[in-house]
């Protein structure tokens, strides 16, 4: 039998073991995917015991994300580094187990399946957090041109200090930025569990592609106003899908059964 897993404390919440063992009942696999909730001060240990009891690779949340980029026992790929969290251990690869960030990659990824073109794209992140970090890293790599705005602006002015193409602004900025904007993505937590925006709605407008990282409720106040206004949208629930399928593929080395792991995923939120 394959072991898979995720690491955090909490970890009770977490999605992830029944979107992935989805892909495993799919594919038919002999797998299961368990939850763990070391203590800070075991985290290295655990991460080495999970090495040397062969399990297959691990997913990484709260609070120890940047906690795993300290263990001298994972390599960081570049981009994980340079964002500064890692979210997915790969304990497949031959040498050190090998550390990724799927939020980035997964955020392109839910762009891209939807038809979003990210080169050159005159793209707005609100939140400059661990969601953010992780978007505007992806998004860099990939292309497009970035305007980061976080309430906090010095924040924004870090993040966008370590990017290829961003700038980085307060919130006020909004307004003056969002008619020349193609792609609005919201990365603060604001809406999470409330009927909240970060955006005015009459700064929305119909050109726009609308992606919101939170995805509890699925469909926010900001992704509500979007529509309204003619914008097309992306739930959050679909960056949450691709970095699961991110990292089920890495790990599986095939394709995920997307369809499967998007309709359980959608059935529990
Ligand atoms: P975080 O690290 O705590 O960052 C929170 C961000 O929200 C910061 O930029 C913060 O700005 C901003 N913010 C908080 N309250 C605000 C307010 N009232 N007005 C304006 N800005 C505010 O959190 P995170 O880990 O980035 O998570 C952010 C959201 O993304 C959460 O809802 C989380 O569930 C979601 N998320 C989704 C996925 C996915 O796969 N869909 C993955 C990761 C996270 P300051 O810097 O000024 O405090």
């Amino acid at each position: 039998m394959q072991v898979f897993g995720l690491i955090g404390n909490p970890v009770s919440h977490s999605l992830s073991p029944v979107m992935h063992e989805a892909a495993y009942e799919s594919l038919d696999m002999d797998a299961r995917y368990v939850t763990f909730e070391p203590q800070r001060e075991s985290l290295d240990m655990a991460i080495e015991g999970a090495s040397a009891l062969g399990i297959r690779g691990l997913n990484v949340t709260i609070p120890y994300k940047r906690a795993v980029l300290e263990s001298n026992f994972v390599t960081p790929d570049r981009t994980a580094e340079a964002i500064g969290a890692v979210n997915t251990i790969d304990f497949t690869e031959s040498g050190a187990p090998r550390g990724y960030n799927t939020d980035a990659s997964g955020a392109v990824r839910a762009l891209r399946e939807h038809d979003v073109s990210l080169s050159n794209t005159d793209t707005v992140i609100i939140g400059a957090g661990g969601a953010g970090r992780a978007i505007a890293y992806g998004l860099d790599e990939a292309g497009a041109s970035l305007s980061i705005l976080n309430r906090t602006e010095s924040t924004a002015v870090d993040l966008a200090r370590g990017l290829s193409n961003a700038s980085a602004a307060g919130l006020d900025a909004l307004e003056r930025i969002l008619p020349e904007t193609e792609v609005l993505i919201n990365a603060t937590s604001v809406g999470m569990e409330s009927d909240e925006s970060v955006v005015p709605p009459d700064a929305l407008h119909a050109d726009l592609c609308v992606m919101d990282a939170v995805y509890s409720p699925i469909e926010t106040r900001l992704l509500r106003d979007a529509a309204d206004r003619g914008a097309r949208t992306i739930d959050g629930a679909w960056m949450l899908l691709y970095q699961g399928v991110e990292a089920f593929e890495r790990w599986c080395d095939t394709d995920a059964p997307i369809d499967e792991m998007n309709e359980t995923l959608r059935g529990q939120l």
